[in-house]
């Protein structure tokens, strides 16, 4: 029977290897940026820096009344979040310095990082880092002659969905000739990379550090650049504003009012709901994300082809990782489709793991 495809949901973890903060050190990692004189941070964005770190500041005040944890950037990006949507004084401007913080933090902290290669072809030549190779088995881009790995018979290619802000893995594609589709609806996509032949989804659930939009005019247009070094110094094509890139918090899935990603969240969901195999990597679906706890769930409650589920992650989290997701996909059936490689996260999965799964059913 022929195989239908790999679907492959990639949290945090899976850029933690290429140099990115995680969630509970991102703010720490930011602190140093600024306080590091060649890290490459101009005098105008160390003050966009700091803005952040006041507001955070102030918001200690209050913190007494509510646990939230202020050092976390999704808890501060939520809070920040709701109190632009509130009105708040200050917030609007806060929220946009904390996304340009949280841009410019990732390719500072991952264009600093060698990226890991990947041997495992007879011909060195022919290797990679583990982002293009990952890019390479997704899109089946024959690595060798006589590659019968790239043939074995899908049909529905396979697809990518995150909750990560760079651009990792839309580079990787690039480099291997593979275009990403964002199923964003009509953007306005600005990439100057030719659309290639090949073509992958890349579903970006909470925004790319690539995607831009006015922060000034109330529309839902999306521009689309290769990355952030790309959207630098563009402006809105109606009031001729700064771009600022278009990325949201987690919590803004609870109170979407806005429709920019509604298109992003039905791909997924399509995604998630046809997939043959799933794989979760570097992702611990914590309980406090309870939007995406039904999600996924609703859309495996209308999957009819589902066999596996692969959850990749590091050796520090398997266990805890084995709790959480023997809770969430409950059943005895369900039992039987878990899967903990022990891989150490994702490069090493890529390396050594990721081909031995992707092969085929059985
Ligand atoms: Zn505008």
């Amino acid at each position: 029977m022929p195989f239908k495809k790999n679907v492959f949901l990639l949290g945090a973890g899976a850029s933690a290897d290429a140099g990115a903060p995680l969630m509970w050190n991102f703010l720490q990692t930011a602190q140093a940026l600024l306080r590091d004189p060649r890290s490459g941070l101009d005098d105008e964005e160390r003050k966009r820096f700091e803005s952040v770190f006041r507001y955070q500041f102030q918001l200690r005040k209050a913190q007494a009344f509510v646990d939230v944890d202020l050092d976390n950037i999704e808890d501060l990006f939520g809070v920040l979040d709701l109190d632009e949507r509130v009105g708040q004084p200050g917030a609007k401007a806060a929220r946009e310095n904390l996304v340009f913080l949280i841009v410019r933090t990732l390719e500072l902290t991952i264009g600093r990082t060698e990226l890991h290669p990947v041997y495992w072809e007879p011909d060195p030549s022919r290797n990679v880092n583990a982002w293009d190779r990952f890019a390479q088995v997704v899109a089946r881009v024959p690595v060798a002659k006589n590659d019968r790995r790239a043939s074995l018979v899908k049909t529905e290619p396979d697809s990518i969905v995150t909750f990560n802000y760079d651009t990792l893995i839309d580079a990787a594609m690039l480099r291997s000739a593979v275009h990403p589709e964002f199923c964003l609806g009509d953007a306005d996509d600005r990439r100057t990379s030719p659309a290639s032949a090949a073509k992958i989804r890349l579903i970006k659930l909470h925004g790319s550090a690539g995607w831009s939009h006015c922060p000034l005019c109330d529309d839902d247009r999306v521009y689309v650049f290769d990355d952030y070094a790309g959207s630098r110094a563009k402006t809105c094509a109606t009031c001729n504003a700064p771009l600022s890139p278009l990325i949201v918090p987690p919590t803004w899935d609870k109170g979407a009012s806005r429709s920019y990603l509604a298109p992003v969240w039905k791909a997924a969901w399509d995604e998630i709901r046809t997939a043959q195999r799933l794989f979760i990597v570097g992702y611990s679906a914590p309980s406090s994300d309870r939007h995406f706890r039904y999600f996924l769930a609703s859309a495996l409650a209308n999957n009819y082809d589902l066999q596996d589920v692969v959850v990749v992650t590091d050796e520090a989290g398997r266990e805890k990782a084995k709790t959480t997701y023997g809770a969430l996909f409950t059943g005895a059936a369900a039992a039987h489709r878990l899967h903990f490689p022990e891989a150490h996260g994702f490069v090493n999965f890529v390396s050594n793991y990721l081909w031995h799964f992707v092969g085929g059913p059985g």
